[in-house]
């Protein structure tokens, strides 16, 4: 066998813990993530290293290998079977094959057999902190041969880089994904599940900026409540916590994308319909009023049903009004609407 021929490594470890490796990998979020140009500065590096053309950054996953970074030759997701870094996932080592057609494991595979012919692979399996291989840096020739051993050091460095790199992007997306969390746990209100006060009122000031800058009505509705003190006092206040969270998924589930409910205060809740002319506003707060008019709330012999008393404003770019003045309006028509019988919309 000659130098070329020779194959570094390997144990091939049957695949009994490879869930373990996949969870490892699947750690990471890193096979759906966006390319980074980051990757490809490693691979260009190490086909360079290697005096090679063909240099990839690949994740193997259950069934399928996906290429996160190429050089030399475009490559994407492949079935695992068809894939020389699966072999090398298996082992602990470095995985060198100096002759692909003459390897029994690689001499079918498509990049063997087809163009571009590839003949000499050699990789460095990509390993977490934990010992886990959950891919590899592999350089690709069409001739065969093997590297030197300062070009497979120099591989070994390189894959040390990937990894770190994956560990910093894990660590971003793990970062983003809770300052997510931190910002809708600031911004809602646990009870309802609608914008709390705070964020209500800011989007209030973005949505009365946006009305003036484009020139599109912005209507508010304000809801309360009915004689909710009742609830509370013949049924208990979490009975009145449940009444107050239905009401709230109520709201949720009749607003558009584009509306901003918030729990306003208490037992008051505030809808800013951008984009939204009276007459509009005035239709969605009465099909919102006969929706909470149709919900039983409770179970067993304790059931309720409320109802609430709705006030619409609205804000014309035309006239000077401001958000304030936006609110007033609804929480005037709101106060006719409990004045004149209540369950009923006024504005
Ligand atoms: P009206 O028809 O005039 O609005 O009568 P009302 O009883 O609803 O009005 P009032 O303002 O007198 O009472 C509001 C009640 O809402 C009193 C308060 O305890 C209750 N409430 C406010 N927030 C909550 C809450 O988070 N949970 C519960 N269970 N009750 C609340
Ligand atoms: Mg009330
Ligand atoms: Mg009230």
């Amino acid at each position: 066998m000659s130098a070329a021929e020779k194959i570094i490594t390997t144990l091939y470890p049957g695949q009994s813990d490879d869930h373990k490796r996949l969870a490892a990998l699947h750690r990471y979020g890193a096979l759906d993530a966006p390319a980074s140009e980051d990757f490809t500065f490693l691979t260009e590096l190490a086909a360079k290293a290697c005096d090679v053309p063909y240099a990839f950054i690949t994740l193997v996953d259950g069934e399928r290998a996906v290429v996160k970074s190429c050089t030399g030759l475009a490559l994407g997701s492949m079935p695992r079977s068809q894939c020389y870094c699966s072999l090398a996932v298996l082992g602990e080592a470095a995985t060198e094959i100096g002759d692909l057609g003459r390897d029994a494991r690689t001499a079918g595979m498509p990049l063997t057999v087809a163009a571009p012919f590839m003949r000499m692979y050699s990789s460095v399996p990509l390993t977490t902190r934990d010992g886990f291989a959950i891919g590899t840096l592999c350089v690709m020739d069409t001739k065969p041969g093997c590297l030197s051993t300062s070009q497979r050091d120099m591989l070994r460095k390189l894959a040390r880089q990937v990894m770190a790199l994956f560990e910093l992007h894990a660590s971003e997306r793990a970062l983003k994904a809770s300052k997510d969390e931190l910002e809708t746990l600031a911004t809602t209100d646990e009870l309802t599940g609608l914008h709390n006060r705070r964020s209500l009122m800011s989007r209030l000031r973005f949505e009365v900026a946006r009305t003036r800058r484009f020139r599109t009505p912005l209507s508010a509705v304000m809801v309360d409540v009915d004689h909710f003190k009742n609830v509370n006092d013949e049924f208990g206040h979490q009975l009145g916590d449940e009444v107050l969270a239905a009401i709230g998924r109520l709201v949720r589930e009749n607003v558009r994308v584009i509306d901003v409910a918030g729990r306003y205060g208490g037992e008051e809740l505030c809808i800013l319909l951008p984009n939204t002319p009276p007459e509009g506003a005035r239709k969605f707060a009465e099909t919102l009023r006969s929706r909470i008019e149709a919900q039983v709330h409770g179970a067993g012999a304790r059931t309720v049903a409320v109802t609430a008393s709705l006030g619409v404003g609205s804000f014309n770019h035309m006239d000077i009004d401001d958000a304030e003045m936006l609110l007033k309006q609804a929480d005037a028509a709101l106060f006719r609407a409990k004045a004149r019988g209540r369950n009923r919309v006024e504005g």
